[in-house]
């Protein structure tokens, strides 16, 4: 998974994004929580790709406090679910079939009142879209112009009475929050992968330009401060990589879901150092839209952002974690 993740972001970060990331997302949740009839209508269907897939948690108010989120879900006398409220930054809603969506089912405030649905949609093209439904619901969809990450389009989405089936749920009601958190696990070792891999076209990039571009009679690769530069970029590459291949060894018996958040924070801020030495030694080609590495400037910036800011990553995740583990060794 994590190979072809790095190489699809080394073509484009909204490929990998697009293709993998979203779909590993929900494939994790049914896997772990889906009815046999779940997995049957959707699996076959993303596995193939002819399902794609849209994860809509954030909100307008709420992004990293994913427990405090209001977007709303109703249950009716027929057994199906009123969703109402709105999503924001929901990247591939417009082309995407299945939106995973986590709202608030139940009266508790904070984790224990969150649910999670697949909510079945057409594939639309463009950056507006109006989903009209028999019994009268509708999801809206606008696209958030954003600084990169232009492969796909991330959207604010708005559901007013929109109605789900009641085999839309997924696992028990009100366990969502535990559900989503699980499934994010997985999405963050993919998001490492992603920074890997636009690290790895950023390198590949650097090496044949700075190769070929003379400066003061020689390629920019041979005056020594370039090649250190290069060298630094190939070790926060490598060190990525491994930290990542680490982590999902871990999660594969089972484990890892902080070594996740661990590699995904490192990698996606090596990712913005690496392409920024790679932008500086393409020189005022770095800086045109004319070659790529402005483009894997840009992206990379989005990766310290999404599925789980840095800063709460490091103190909510990754310290806890280290807490717990000083704690632990000052007992012994
Ligand atoms: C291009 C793009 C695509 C996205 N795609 C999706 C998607 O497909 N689905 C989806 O659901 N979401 C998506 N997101 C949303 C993304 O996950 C959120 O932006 C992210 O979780 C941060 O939430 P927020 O924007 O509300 O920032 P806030 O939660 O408002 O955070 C603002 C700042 O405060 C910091 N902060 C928060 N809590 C703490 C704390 N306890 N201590 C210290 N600092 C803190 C954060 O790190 C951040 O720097 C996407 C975002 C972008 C930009």
């Amino acid at each position: 998974m994590l190979i072809g993740t790095e190489e699809m972001a080394a073509g484009s970060l909204a490929v990998g994004g697009s293709l993998m990331t979203r779909p590993e997302i929900l494939v994790r949740a049914l896997l772990s929580a889906g009815t046999e009839e779940q997995k049957r209508r959707w699996l076959p269907g993303i596995a193939s790709g002819e399902l794609l897939v849209a994860v809509a948690v954030s909100e307008p108010d709420f992004g990293s406090d994913v427990a405090a989120l209001q977007c709303r879900a109703t249950s009716q006398p027929d057994g199906s679910w009123l969703v109402n409220g709105a999503k924001l930054w929901c990247t591939f809603a417009g082309r995407a079939h299945l939106v995973m969506l986590l709202c608030r089912t139940g009266g508790e405030p904070g984790h224990r009142g969150l649910s999670v649905f697949v909510a079945e949609k057409p594939s639309r093209l463009g950056h507006d879209f109006e989903h009209r439904i028999d019994s009268g619901g509708v999801l809206r969809g606008h696209a958030i112009p954003t600084l990169g990450y232009r492969g796909l389009h991330t959207f604010e989405l708005v559901f007013e009475d929109y109605r789900l089936p009641g085999s839309a749920l997924v696992g028990e009601q009100g366990r969502g929050f535990y559900l989503q958190m699980e499934s994010f696990a997985t999405g963050r070792l993919q998001t490492a992968a992603r920074a890997v891999g636009v690290m790895q076209a950023a390198l590949r990039d650097t090496l044949a330009y700075t190769a070929q571009r003379r400066v003061f009679g020689r390629p920019v690769a041979e005056h020594e401060l370039a090649r250190a530069m290069l060298g630094r970029m190939g070790v926060r590459l490598h060190a990525s990589r491994q930290l990542s291949f680490a982590a999902a060894r871990l999660h594969d018996q089972g484990g890892g879901q902080v070594e996740a958040s661990l590699a995904k924070l490192y990698a996606s801020r090596m990712a913005e150092y690496v392409t920024r030495d790679a932008m500086q030694l393409f020189g005022g080609m770095g800086y045109g839209e004319e070659t790529d590495v402005s483009r894997y400037f840009v992206d990379a910036r989005v990766l310290a952002i999404f599925e789980g800011a840095e800063e709460v990553l490091a103190l909510r995740v990754i310290g806890r974690s280290l807490e717990k583990a000083g704690d632990e060794m000052r007992k012994r």
